[in-house]
């Protein structure tokens, strides 16, 4: 059942699965993509030899569709989603999507489905899942030979229950969340399977995430489960950890260009170490889902960093970030060329 009921309560959506009535699907076989259409069929039969299911050939994508201030839909810089879909693919040994394809699909999606994205003003937005999976079967280990790309939608709210400004707790995990040479700089949905178990760990022990660290040395900080993170330096500099095995995050990359180029901050990508997380005065979580999470403390095994301006929800250097990057997907604020696309 579509629910309808999210289109008179806005405002008090979380972050979940609420089925909207189009999706986008598209077939690879016998070595090309079919051209793609709009279905209602929210539903997926799959023979029980297909390899997404053992060995878990399959990557997606997250970004949202966002009503402005003028009444138009907008989507915010998918042409990186499709290059960050298509170094997934490469790396999982998967047919790619063009950059054209992939935008035009989502259009096709965000239009099929315009009436559930919010209005302007109740900070909801739709968003927009796509994802790229083996159908084929296999038995032996290899790649499969037919795929399926699909993107449906979902309107949603704040990703953590706290809501979107209320301020965070983590914990550093003991689990390793990606390898040097490995999968953590792609959006593989392998990376998530094993993720899950720590996840639960820090719930159960009343933490909203993880802070990973970085597998080769424990001595680097790395990302959340799904978010990457900034700093805040006393003197206002805007520190994000370098890394070749996090996912890179468009909203991470958008921030530290709004924070150079727009409100003249100082930035640096660099390794962060977790001995020198006492040095800062606020911390942030940030992806499209999470847009920008204002980080409380960090815990490490029972040594507790608290991040002076972050206590309390946004410290002044994320709110302004906050605010200029949302300014722009609502259309409240011209940002760079190109950032944003109309699709209505
Ligand atoms: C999706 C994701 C992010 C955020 O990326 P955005 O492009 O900003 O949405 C960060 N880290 C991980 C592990 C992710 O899966």
């Amino acid at each position: 059942m579509i629910n309808e009921a999210v289109k008179t309560d806005w405002a008090n959506l979380g972050f979940g699965y609420h089925k909207t009535p189009f999706r986008y699907v598209s077939n690879y076989k016998d070595g090309k993509w079919d051209e793609g259409a709009i279905t209602t069929d929210a539903t997926v039969t799959l023979s029980e030899s297909a390899n997404v299911l053992h060995y878990c050939q399959t990557c997606f994508e997250g970004l949202k569709a966002y009503t402005t201030k003028d009444n138009h839909i907008v989507v915010f810089r998918p042409d990186l989603n499709a290059k960050r879909l298509i170094d997934s693919a490469e790396r999982l040994q998967m047919p790619t999507i063009s950059v054209e394809k992939f935008i035009d699909a989502v259009e096709q999606t965000v239009r099929a489905n315009a009436d559930y994205v919010p209005p302007y003003g109740t900070n909801a937005t739709l968003y927009l899942r796509p994802v790229l999976f083996a159908t084929g079967e296999v038995l032996g280990v290899k790649p499969a030979t037919e795929y399926q790309f699909r993107i449906f939608a979902s309107p949603v709210g704040p990703y953590f229950k706290t809501g979107g400004a209320s301020s965070i707790v983590l914990k550093v995990s003991d689990y390793d969340r990606s390898a040097p040479m490995g999968t953590g700089d792609i959006k593989a949905g392998l990376n998530y399977a094993m993720s899950l178990r720590s996840y639960v760990i820090a719930h159960e022990e009343g933490f909203n995430e993880n802070m990973y660290l970085d597998s080769k040395t424990r001595t680097k900080v790395e990302e959340t489960g799904g978010a990457n993170f900034f700093f805040v330096t006393k003197d206002g500099t805007v520190v994000t950890p370098k890394s070749s095995t996090i996912l890179p995050s468009i909203t991470r990359r958008s921030l530290m260009v709004l924070a150079k180029d727009m409100l003249g901050l100082k930035v640096e990508e660099r390794e962060v170490y977790l001995s020198e997380l006492e040095d800062f005065v606020e911390c942030g979580l940030c992806g499209t889902a999470a847009i920008i999470s204002p980080v409380k403390a960090v815990n490490d095994h029972g040594r507790e960093i608290k991040f002076a301006n972050s206590q309390n929800g946004y410290g002044p250097v994320s709110k302004k970030l906050y605010e200029t990057l949302t300014g722009i997907q609502f259309g409240e604020i011209k940002g760079p060329e190109g950032w944003v696309r109309v699709i209505k």
